[in-house]
């Protein structure tokens, strides 16, 4: 195991090298959006930013209540191909309070509903439907139907995959939602190539009757 103890973290000085016994750490998503760690039933949140590929988490007891009722357990983690690994710990077994395991399904289901909208491209209802089957129904009916398909709609829309820049004349692609007009009809006329040049004419057959029959 790396020591990870340098200066700049101090804070986070007085873990004890977790052993390795542990259950795997999960990266669930809040329902913010944000990334948290769920670890032996408990939630943590992160504290800070990555640096150099490590991930800093404190229980979420610690940003409820008075100082002396807040939780001392934290947890750094190294972010791995398949998930995270626990780098060190501490205080992980003296929670001073109880787990959550209702808050954990929970963020469970709706990491899976937005897995589900992303890799399914069928509508909500049935999406909604295959997310919910491995759930106890108690589960799924903390959520209401609107906020499910909330998540869903979301999932897909920050997962549209994002047009590229072009680079130069020759390998760029004109998007097909912009080769028709907003009717539907043509609007890339032609892709004329020759040698290092290239056209591309815009217009729909309409404006050109329309063009070809004006006097001027
Ligand atoms: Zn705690």
């Amino acid at each position: 195991m790396t020591n990870i103890m340098s200066s700049d973290e101090e804070d986070f000085a007085g873990f004890d090298d977790g052993a390795l016994e542990h259950p795997t750490p999960e990266v669930l998503k809040s329902s913010k959006g944000n990334d948290v760690l769920v670890y032996s039933g408990y939630i943590f949140y992160q504290n800070r930013k990555p640096i150099d590929g490590k991930h800093y988490w404190e229980c979420k007891g610690r940003s409820h209540g008075p100082n002396e009722s807040k939780c001392a357990a934290r947890l750094v983690t190294e972010k791995t191909s398949t998930g995270h690994k626990i780098l060190s710990q501490t205080a992980t077994k003296n929670h001073n309070h109880e787990f959550d395991p209702g808050h954990v399904v929970q963020m469970k289901y709706r990491t899976q509903l937005k897995r589900r909208a992303m890799e399914d491209t069928a509508g909500p209802a049935k999406v909604i439907r295959h997310a919910s089957s491995p759930y106890p129904d108690s589960v799924h009916e903390q959520f209401n139907s609107a906020a499910q398909r909330k998540v869903i709609q979301r999932a897909r829309s920050t997962n549209v995959p994002q047009e590229k820049e072009p680079v130069d004349l020759h390998t760029f692609e004109v998007p097909e939602k912009l080769q028709k007009s907003v009717n539907g009809d043509k609007f890339l006329l032609a892709d004329v190539r020759d040698g290092s040049e290239r056209a591309l004419i815009f217009g729909t057959t309409d404006s050109l009757t329309r063009l070809a029959g004006a006097k001027y």
